[in-house]
């Protein structure tokens, strides 16, 4: 674990990881990896004047040029991506193929965004009055805030900066402060790619390091024309109003409770499978982590021996280590919130398998599952780590009914071979989340789809699909061509 040579290689000066009061430990054993400065109200307000000055320059730039920057830093993260990868790892505790697989998705976004450069479209729209036309034009918007947080340290930043680039906008990115490393070594590489670009405006994208009061410097800044945060949902609730306040556009990307249904036409071995990713891979930090499972009464017994029969195979240990499913929690806090949930459902008199530390270094921990008899207390809430609540049903209805009776509406799923009850999943009685899956688990979603949540998740889409209009202008134009003024709706004004 040489995060000097890491660092190195990936552009970082030693100098910038040393020395500052921010220490970043790693979560593989608890070391030192660095200490980094952190930013204070000048440097912060001389970011967003330049991020600013830098948006008035590069809103000109014609967007597919704009995409050739995307590009060149697409190629960066590929030349970069084992380096990269490695340092996920080590900073945030994921395993390695989890790391990598970060790295891919910014190459993955990049990509989308480099094809979006060139269908930025807007619509015509047929005028009422002859001799006019309508249409609507997308705008660049201003300078975006990127706040993001820790368990996907890198990726975030990539679905918000690689379309916010190419719309036109400027970036300021402010990373957990639980991760900055992998934060700065993204801008060293960004920077790479603007040197080999040209003449992309200075602090076109830059990295500001800090706690929560340097994101709310951005969240209070007029010159900051979008808030993009990731995080819990108590941090979307004060930044939300606080942005509003200042009518700033904020997307929200809150917190989950992720369900999952087992019906009983389901294929019992995919499902187990599928439910061990999604409720146990990265160490049940992901916001899209399976938290609670409904299971039809029929297979209720076939399938929870089987389900724990494959959490006690899990291999758990040192994250770098090839063979490795289950790393670390991130520190001791995640850890007592393990346990305080556990304890809260013993209360409420929940069977408990797993749940125990292991080791002595760092935070790992076997995942659990949790067997309740009601969907009540703890449940209701989203524990940042491998807890999966585990319950009987009856009906489809009924277990509909109790997967959208959560306040965080992000992702979910149907295991079941029966068209009827998919489809019926899907439909607008269904789920009510923003992600809908049937036969795979509610996590591990591709940059091609809109990401994101309803109800206290925020609201917020990023990534593929339309996701881009929320970084730009919309704008509705009409042209009179003609040498006449008719008014709209008929109405008369001759002067
Ligand atoms: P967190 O809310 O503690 O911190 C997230 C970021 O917000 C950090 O950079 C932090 O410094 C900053 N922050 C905190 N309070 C702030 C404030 N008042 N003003 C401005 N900035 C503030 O979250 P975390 O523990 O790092 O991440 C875990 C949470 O993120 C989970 O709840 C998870 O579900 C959620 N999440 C959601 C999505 C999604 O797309 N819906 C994606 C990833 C993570």
């Amino acid at each position: 674990m040489n995060v000097t040579d890491l660092l190195s290689r990936l552009g970082v000066d030693e100098k910038a990881r040393s020395g500052g009061t921010l220490t970043v430990k790693t979560p593989i054993d608890g070391s030192e990896i660095g200490a980094v400065a952190g930013d204070d109200g000048a440097s912060v307000d001389t970011a967003l004047r330049v991020a600013h000055d830098a948006f008035l320059k590069w809103r000109s730039v014609p967007a597919p040029r704009r995409g050739e920057l995307v590009r060149l830093l697409g190629d960066e993260l590929r030349a970069n991506k084992d380096d990269l990868g490695q340092l996920v790892t080590i900073e945030c505790g994921k395993v390695l193929s989890e790391g990598l697989g970060e790295v891919q998705e910014m190459i993955d976004i990049c990509d989308f965004a480099v094809g979006l450069s060139r269908q930025l479209y807007g619509l015509t729209i047929a005028s009422e009055r002859p001799g006019h036309h309508m249409r609507e034009a997308w705008q660049p918007l201003g300078v975006v805030g990127i706040i993001s947080a820790f368990h996907f340290p890198v990726a975030v930043w990539s679905w918000n900066a690689a379309l916010a680039l190419v719309c036109g906008n400027a970036c300021v990115w402010k990373p957990s402060e639980k991760t900055p490393l992998t934060a700065l070594a993204v801008q060293a590489l960004f920077e790479r790619a603007a040197v080999t670009f040209g003449d992309a405006p200075d602090g076109l994208s830059q990295v500001i390091i800090g706690k929560r009061d340097v994101g709310e410097r951005i969240v209070d800044d007029a010159r900051v024309a979008l808030v993009s945060v990731t995080g819990s949902t108590r941090m979307g609730r004060e930044v939300g109003p606080r942005v509003a306040a200042r009518f700033g556009r904020s997307l929200l990307e809150l917190g989950g409770n992720n369900a999952g249904i087992v019906a009983p036409s389901a294929d019992i071995k995919m499902a187990v499978r599928a439910i061990c990713f999604a409720a146990t891979g990265t160490a049940g930090q992901r916001c899209t982590s399976l938290r609670r499972l409904f299971v039809q009464n029929d297979i209720y017994d076939d399938l929870i021996p089987s389900l724990k029969r494959a959490y006690g195979a899990l291999p758990i240990g040192d994250p770098l280590a090839q063979g490795t499913l289950i790393g670390p929690l991130i520190d001791r806090a995640a850890f007592d919130q393990m346990h305080y949930a556990l304890d809260r459902a013993k209360a409420q008199g929940a069977t408990i398998f797993g749940g125990e530390h292991i080791g002595d270094k760092g935070y790992y921990v076997r995942p659990a599952i949790v067997e309740l008899e009601k969907h009540e207390g703890i449940v209701l809430e989203e524990t940042f780590a491998p807890i999966l609540y585990v319950m009987r049903y009856d009906t489809l209805d009924e277990s509909i009914a109790l997967q959208n009776s959560v306040n965080q509406g992000l992702s979910s799923c149907i295991f079941t071979r029966d068209l009827l009850e998919a489809e019926r999943f899907l439909s607008a009685t269904g789920s009510d989340c923003g992600i809908a899956n049937v036969n795979i688990g509610p996590s591990g979603a591709e940059i091609g789809g809109a990401f994101g949540g309803e109800k206290e998740t925020g609201g917020g889409r990023e990534s593929g699909s339309d996701a881009w209009k929320a970084y730009m202008r919309r704008q509705t134009q009409t042209v009179n061509y003609s040498s006449d003024l008719p008014l709209a709706q008929g109405v008369k004004f001759d002067v």
